[in-house]
């Protein structure tokens, strides 16, 4: 049994089944055995890759679209911010794409909760600086970006049954982990319009809109999510572990675990911007990803497969081009390039 189910057993045999924001809070940040406070999961050995370790391209793409609305912001000299940064990977990247066109912020603030990563992140972004919350992160300008920084939030999930909403729950049942629905909630309006809700994505989504309106700036935000035509029709947390989906119930603690955004309603925490839809594929493509590998590719013929696979992979519909989406949130004005 791992440590982080031995504690949820006493929680529920003390205070009843706990909600799956509850169960996600204590698996992936308990401040000592949470999954992401103790471990790197990331990369190809780990339990899961993201887009910036898969290619620099990746980063190097995100850097070009900050160098762009940078100048068409008219910004002096704007501090980075990056949510949930993994091992920083992105931001090098970013940051070397940037420095290639003279461009260098006034500085780099990472909000991070995990020390294993923040040591990964000092590795590859010398001079950064780290805030526990994005209200750490002093006042001014920003360009703020988050890559599968939402999906690991604290989610609750909500089912329709014939007796009114109910809430998922983990609890025991003979002896083990189990799912199990809460007695039939009363209908407030947050049930009646979401089967997920996650209070923490809520208040960071708010926080990034209140920055952007009192100082400017904008934000680009990349997640495995859907619009709401193509909204799934039941929870969607899943867990992975050794590149693998998992039991979110076995070994807790040892698994990411993650959910599948809303982007219509990510959108809508931003009412006085103007949000720019894209999904993956299309994004990079339209910042010359196809360009950009085909260069690698000439400078470093021995990577060629490699860096083909890459483009393949973020880009192609059948693996991470459309399951993934993108929203830029900027002042009004013309779409920045990728939209
Ligand atoms: N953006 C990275 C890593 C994604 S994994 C990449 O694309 O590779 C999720 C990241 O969010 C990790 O760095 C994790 O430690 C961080 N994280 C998770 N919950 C957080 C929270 N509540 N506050 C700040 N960071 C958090």
């Amino acid at each position: 049994m791992t440590p982080i189910e031995r504690l949820l057993r006493d929680q529920i045999a003390l205070g009843g089944p706990v909600s799956v924001a509850e169960y996600m809070r204590l698996c992936l940040g308990h401040p000592e055995y949470g999954y992401y406070i103790r471990r790197d999961p990331l990369g190809q050995g780990g339990d899961f890759t993201t887009a910036p370790e898969i290619s620099q391209m990746f980063g190097e793409m995100v850097g070009l679209w900050l160098a762009s609305v940078w100048r068409q912001l008219d910004l002096d000299g704007p501090r980075l911010v990056e949510l949930g940064p993994g091992r920083g990977t992105l931001m090098a990247d970013a940051l070397r794409a940037l420095r290639s066109f003279g461009m260098e912020p006034s500085d780099v603030w990472f909000v991070e909760t995990s020390p294993a990563l923040r040591a990964q992140q000092h590795a590859r972004v010398p001079g950064a600086q780290w805030a526990e919350m994005l209200e750490g992160v002093p006042d001014g300008p920003a360009l703020i970006l988050a890559n599968e920084f939402f999906d690991a939030l604290p989610v609750r999930q909500y089912l329709h049954s014939p007796e009114g909403w109910r809430e998922r729950r983990v609890g025991v049942i003979d002896d083990r982990l189990a799912w199990g629905l809460s007695q039939p909630l009363p209908m407030t309006p947050e049930a009646e319009s979401w089967c997920e809700h996650s209070a923490e994505a809520d208040t960071i989504a708010r926080q990034i809109a209140g920055r952007m309106g009192a100082h400017g700036g904008a934000a680009l935000l990349i997640d495995y999510g859907y619009r709401q035509a193509d909204r799934p029709s039941g929870p969607t947390l899943q867990a992975l572990r050794n590149q693998r989906p998992a039991d979110p119930l076995e070994q807790p603690g040892e698994a990411d675990l993650t959910w599948l955004i809303d982007f219509d309603w990510l959108a809508a925490q931003f009412p006085d911007t103007q949000c720019h839809h894209a999904e993956q594929g299309a994004f990079l493509a339209g910042l010359g990803m196809g360009a950009r590998a085909a260069a690698l590719a000439k400078a470093q013929p021995d990577q060629a497969g490699a860096i083909a696979d890459a483009l393949e992979r973020l880009t192609s519909p059948a693996q991470m081009g459309t399951l993934f989406k993108v929203l830029a949130v900027t002042p009004p004005g013309p779409p920045p390039p990728g939209f």
